[in-house]
């Protein structure tokens, strides 16, 4: 069974630490820790939730598009596993959008990602994929990758009058 583990919030220096190589992809633990991504993410109304973020400083997680009230917007998809993610190559074409973070809870940061992405990773089968992302599940992958290199997004505005406040963002979505 699938339990929800706690979010580490920003502050917590796991979150800053670059996440080690998973090196049993058949190990039971990794299975179960997917598990709980996948139930930890939809509990919180996450489109995406990285390993470190409940404290496993490991290379994988979770891309989970969904509409929520987090993200009225997001389009939906089966939650995927993505273990070793890598980026391999760049649109160039830089797009801007509001982010959040489950561990920099309440605040929203304008962020500037590549609109599309070519991708590696494994599956929790093991199996190889390589793909295109673009749009909104892109973004997902891009800020997903940042967390198991320690990156949080507001590192990546870039202003400090990008960042502001959940309410405030909500006001701006639905105006
Ligand atoms: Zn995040």
């Amino acid at each position: 069974m699938s339990k929800i583990r706690q979010i580490l919030k920003v502050g917590n220096p796991i979150l800053r630490q670059r996440s080690d190589a998973i090196i049993n992809i058949a190990d039971p633990q990794i299975d179960e820790l997917i598990e709980d991504l996948i139930a930890t993410a939809d509990a919180a109304n996450g489109v995406g939730i990285a390993a470190p973020q409940v404290a496993s400083s490991v290379r994988l997680f979770v891309v989970a598009s969904r509409p929520s009230p987090r993200y009225p917007y997001a389009p939906t998809m089966q939650p995927t596993a993505m273990i070793d993610p890598q980026l391999i190559d760049r649109s160039g074409e830089m797009v801007s959008g509001w982010e959040g973070c489950l561990s920099v809870p309440g605040m929203r940061g304008l962020v500037l990602r590549d609109r599309s992405i070519e991708v590696t990773y494994l599956t929790r089968h093991g199996e190889f994929v390589q793909q295109e992302l673009t749009g909104f599940v892109a973004r997902i992958f891009q800020h997903e990758l940042d967390h198991l290199n320690g990156i949080l997004f507001p590192d990546r505005v870039s202003s400090s009058t990008d960042l502001i406040t959940e309410a405030e963002y909500l006001k701006i979505a639905f105006d």
